[in-house]
């Protein structure tokens, strides 16, 4: 059991994480494959964005509904 507490995926921000997005790179993930990247409140929207510029962004959900699912949000 660990107390990690999520952290957000943005670059030096230390946030706790409130979202996952979930995402995949067609070009090196198999369509199935779920990436995920987690997010606070401040950076969801500026990392849905860079996904979704992308056409990676395939998700984004709370992280409790996330945890809930059974999936792990650690694989990066
Ligand atoms: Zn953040």
């Amino acid at each position: 059991m660990s107390e990690e507490k999520p952290i957000c995926s943005a670059k030096g921000c230390r946030a706790g994480a409130v979202w996952v997005l979930a995402w995949n790179n067609p070009k090196l993930h198999t369509p199935e494959r779920r990436k995920t990247w987690l997010a606070c409140e401040e950076h969801r929207e500026h990392l849905s964005q860079f996904l979704g510029v992308r056409g990676f962004l395939k998700d984004v959900v709370p992280l409790a509904e996330w945890d809930a699912d059974g999936e792990s949000a650690a694989d990066r």
